[in-house]
């Protein structure tokens, strides 16, 4: 289908994009890589009648590490998290992550950004975010605010972005861990059914498990993370435990594609793996 026509607007700043984004309020919307809200634009799902590109803002797109944290800017595709040679030194669940997202074309044009503002609920990247404990810097015209992920993804397609705000950049903390991300997908999208972040602290004194695709929004799943913790080593029934634990307290999802007990089943499989995996690498 064709969208609704709209106004298209190019700014060269973040300061003129938040200027723009307040001059024309709720009519428009922030067009990243397009790979979410074009399909919504043809399906007329969203009718923005101005869209502000800022795809050309080179300043929101980098990989930095300081004072031990890396800040990834809003505008990094999931290919260069993929590829980043940082990234897979200081905070591999990211790259191996964003290897499992979509096929090549959407790794190359999604932005890391795009996908977390957007929320989808079978998107990859909210497991790794809460696992992580990630925090989200945003741009708006009375100034910045950081929100941490446990607070960003609010509902299902809703995060904590105003209108008229500008998502800058996500800082995730190094720390001394080993790390996994498996997921169930679907086949046609590569979506998550479902997907687990797990990451492990190398003293096991924290153990971060984060669940994707099953629920309306990404979750910690805290049962099996208490089941773990201040365990000194991870035995295979300890593993196994826990795992059943992953969709604890959960309302989960029934679509087309899996019903509500099978993605259940799979958030418990796809832990396991995720623990068992995140475990061997240590
Ligand atoms: C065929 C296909 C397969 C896919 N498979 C997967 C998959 O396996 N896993 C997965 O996780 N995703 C998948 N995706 C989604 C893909 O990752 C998208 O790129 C991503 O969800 C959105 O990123 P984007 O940069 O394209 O954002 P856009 O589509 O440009 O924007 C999405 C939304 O976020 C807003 N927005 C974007 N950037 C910002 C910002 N910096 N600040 C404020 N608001 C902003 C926009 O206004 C819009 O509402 C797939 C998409 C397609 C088309």
């Amino acid at each position: 289908m064709i969208p609704v026509s709209f106004d298209y607007l190019r700014p060269h700043t973040l300061e003129e994009a938040v200027d723009l984004l307040a001059r024309h309020g709720d009519d428009a919307k922030v067009l990243a890589g397009g790979h979410s809200l074009i399909p919504a634009m043809k399906l007329r799902l969203s009718q923005p009648k101005v869209l502000v590109d800022i795809g050309r803002l080179v300043e929101l797109r980098s990989i930095d590490r300081h004072d031990g944290k890396i800040a990834i800017g809003a505008l990094t595709t999931h290919y260069e998290i993929e590829s980043s040679e940082l990234l897979r030194r200081d905070c591999p669940l990211l790259p191996e992550a964003a290897g499992k997202i979509g096929d090549v074309q959407v790794r190359n044009k999604g932005t890391i950004g795009g996908s977390c503002v957007y929320a989808d609920p079978a998107g990859d990247w909210p497991a790794s975010m809460l696992a992580l404990e990630a925090e989200f810097e945003i741009a708006g015209s009375r100034g910045t605010r950081t929100v941490a992920a446990k607070d960003f993804f609010v509902d299902m397609l809703t995060s904590a972005i105003e209108p008229g705000e500008i998502l800058k950049s996500i800082q995730v903390p190094v720390t001394a861990s080993t790390t996994a991300y498996t997921k169930f997908a679907q086949k046609a999208s590569g979506f998550a059914i479902a997907g687990v972040a797990a990451v492990i602290d190398r003293n096991r004194q924290r153990v971060s498990v984060a669940v994707t695709g099953v629920a309306a929004k990404a979750y910690r799943a805290t049962g099996t993370e208490s089941s773990l913790q201040g365990q000194a080593e991870f035995s295979q029934e300890a593993i196994v435990a826990a795992a059943e634990k992953a969709a604890e307290g959960i309302e989960a999802l029934s679509d087309i594609h899996a019903s509500a007990e099978f993605r259940a089943h799979l958030a418990r499989v796809q832990t396991k793996r995720a623990l068992e995996l995140a475990s061997s690498r240590g």
